[in-house]
């Protein structure tokens, strides 16, 4: 049953053959059974995810039923749910009920879905493992001494062990396609703007971006239908009518021209990696598709430019964060100094604190000009090393993350090792484009993610570029064992 298609459950769903109520109890079993040793999941909402299956069930029969209807999925708990706790991976919100559902929240509700709980994730999404949540690290399916990667390592790992048909995840820097990329699964962060940011907890509102995490392109393609479009909620969401994103994902990709970013291939990636994402575009070269090297020589300045920026918006985004209004208060304050700076210093982790500090030293004046400034320059440069290569290519393809998944701890007390991990995914968010992560060949039983990186709006055509090789091609359909 897990291993089914979205487009497959639909169909089975309408013939009668289950219904809604036996499908999300079957995968509540199975979080029931698995999740103790993934710790993929911060919430189970078993009652109310019965009670909504009930309702698709009855949607269903009544035959005005969008393709999700019935469908049991898990969302990232940086997503804001009315009436259940949204953690944001973080102690300071770890007794924080939303009042209102997010955009994509109210979006995947509307399409029938059900949401069977909510995700783990590393603290407020900074993070590239998933060992900063105040809940535990989240462990890799595949290899339980592993991480799943991050921040959406709980949506991965769910998604890749079968306990979810497809899950939210959000991308600030590369958190939906280096899970993806870590636990062998697909994910599409979409173009800045594509999909609502009201009432998903801000990390640095220019780069966040919320997206679907799936087994398949096709099953991608459905969730992000129901996710996107324009919410007046959000001033950054753009009013662009959504195409049908099942339309043109078969169509034949002869002449397309891919681009090969040679920064991307050099040192620090793992050989065995780069042959995996080889074998894939010649995969693609078979399909008729032609290959040409291109160049983002500002490639190198993406981390140091996200690592000014990010923590920037950081700092500034989690100053709400006060012990006054919602989240952790400390007992007794003294006085309102006391209360903000024992609630703040109880409330958040070592990183979420790394990361206000520097955000904090560089805006403050001074040092303005220096970094932020300077940062936001870089960053244009980095948009126009994209805009110039997409005169030349119609996608650019490379590797996700340089190594596969990491043991629990390797990288922990090494931050800058651990932000080099987003290398190439990181400057896709600066810029604001869709990128997307599939598996390819594994490499001694660990999942390998080629990245797809597309034009403004492009999604469709990523899609339709993910979904041929995964016609071509068995990769995705890998599944760890100890789960099945
Ligand atoms: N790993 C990056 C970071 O730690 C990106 C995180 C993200 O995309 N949310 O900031």
């Amino acid at each position: 049953m897990q291993d089914k298609s979205i487009s497959d459950l639909a169909a089975g769903l309408r013939s009668g053959e289950y219904t809604s109520v036996e499908l999300t109890q079957h995968y509540l079993d199975r979080i029931g059974r698995y999740d103790e040793r993934l710790n993929s999941f911060v919430t189970v909402t078993g009652e109310s995810a019965l009670a909504a299956a009930k309702v698709a069930d009855a949607r269903l029969k009544s035959g005005d039923a969008p393709a999700l209807t019935g469908i049991p999925i898990a969302n990232k708990d940086i997503f804001c749910t009315d009436g259940v706790r949204t953690s944001c991976g973080s102690r300071m919100l770890d007794n924080f009920i939303a009042p209102y559902d997010a955009g994509v929240i109210s979006r995947l509700k509307d399409s029938g879905s059900v949401m069977l709980g909510k995700t783990n994730m590393d603290e407020f999404a900074m993070g590239s493992s998933n060992e900063t949540s105040f809940y535990g690290p989240v462990r890799n399916p595949w290899d339980t001494g592993l991480v799943p990667g991050g921040s959406s390592g709980g949506s991965a790992a769910a998604v890749a062990a079968g306990l979810c048909v497809a899950a939210t995840g959000t991308d600030t820097g590369g958190s939906i396609r280096q899970p993806a990329a870590l636990c062998g699964i697909t994910g599409l962060k979409p173009t800045y703007g594509r999909v609502s940011r009201f009432g998903m907890i801000a990390f640095a509102s220019s780069l966040d971006q919320g997206g679907p995490m799936t087994r398949s392109a096709e099953d991608a393609a459905h969730m992000l239908q129901a996710m996107a479009g324009f919410d007046q909620r959000d001033s950054t969401c753009v009013d662009q009518p959504v195409p049908d994103y099942l339309a043109g994902i078969d169509a034949d990709l002869k002449g397309l021209k891919i681009g090969l970013p040679k920064e991307y291939f050099g040192e620090g990636l793992s050989a065995e990696v780069a042959a995996s994402v080889e074998d894939a575009i010649d995969a693609y070269r078979d399909m008729g598709a032609e290959v040409v090297e291109i160049s983002l020589p500002n490639t190198d300045l993406a981390v140091p430019v996200y690592y000014v920026v990010a923590p920037a918006e950081c700092s500034s985004n989690l100053a709400r964060f006060d012990g006054v209004r919602f989240g952790h208060r400390c007992e007794n304050p003294r006085d309102l100094e006391d209360l903000y700076k024992r609630s703040r210093g109880e409330g958040f982790g070592a990183e979420v604190k790394r990361r206000i500090l520097i955000g904090t030293y560089a805006l403050s004046a001074g040092y303005y000009d220096a970094y932020y400034l300077k940062a936001q320059q870089i960053r244009h440069q980095i948009s126009d090393d994209f805009a110039q290569a997409f005169q030349q290519v119609d996608v650019i393809m490379g590797p996700t993350a340089p190594t596969t998944a990491f043991a629990i701890g390797e990288k922990a007390d090494d931050p800058v090792s651990m932000y080099l991990s987003d290398i190439y995914t990181i400057a896709v968010n600066l810029a604001g484009l869709p990128g997307m992560s599939i598996p390819v060949k594994p490499v001694d039983g660990k999942p390998v993610g080629l990245q797809i990186i597309g034009n403004y709006f492009q999604e469709s055509k990523l899609l339709n570029v993910a979904h041929r090789l995964q016609m071509a091609t068995d990769w995705h359909q890998a599944r760890p064992e100890a789960f099945s």
